[in-house]
């Protein structure tokens, strides 16, 4: 996927500062956090969405990297949310799978929250 950013920001393209990286998945800041704490957890394959055909190990990467990034962080004391934004209707505007883990202040009690 040669203009798809998060392949580009995956395969260190960019020399982004990366939380976790494992064989399958990275983590690093989202340009725009919505909260303290503002982690994607992004696959180095490119898969559209989580309805993509996702393998079991890079799904086991991607809670590895959770686990590594709310103990980093802090968060895995105080809670987190993690959100998967997914097609039009779920605001999903990178077309590459990611986790949004989300922390550090209290996030309120709504069901869904649009990161
Ligand atoms: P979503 O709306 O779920 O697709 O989320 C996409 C997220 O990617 C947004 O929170 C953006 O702030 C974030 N984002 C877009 N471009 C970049 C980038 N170059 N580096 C880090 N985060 C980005
Ligand atoms: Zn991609």
């Amino acid at each position: 996927m040669e203009d798809c950013i998060f392949c580009k920001i995956a395969s260190g393209a960019f020399g982004t500062e990366f939380h976790y990286e494992d064989e399958n998945v990275v983590a690093f800041d989202d340009l725009h956090p919505q909260a303290p704490v503002h982690v994607l957890v992004v696959p180095k394959n490119h898969y559209a969405n989580i309805i993509d055909g996702v393998p079991a190990e890079v799904l086991a990467s991607m809670a590895k990297a959770v686990e590594a990034v709310a103990a980093k962080t802090g968060i895995d004391k105080t809670g987190f949310r993690c959100i998967m934004n997914t097609g039009a209707d779920g605001g999903q505007t990178v077309m590459h799978l990611h986790m949004h883990v989300l922390g550090g202040a209290s996030l309120g009690e709504g069901l869904i929250a649009k990161a």
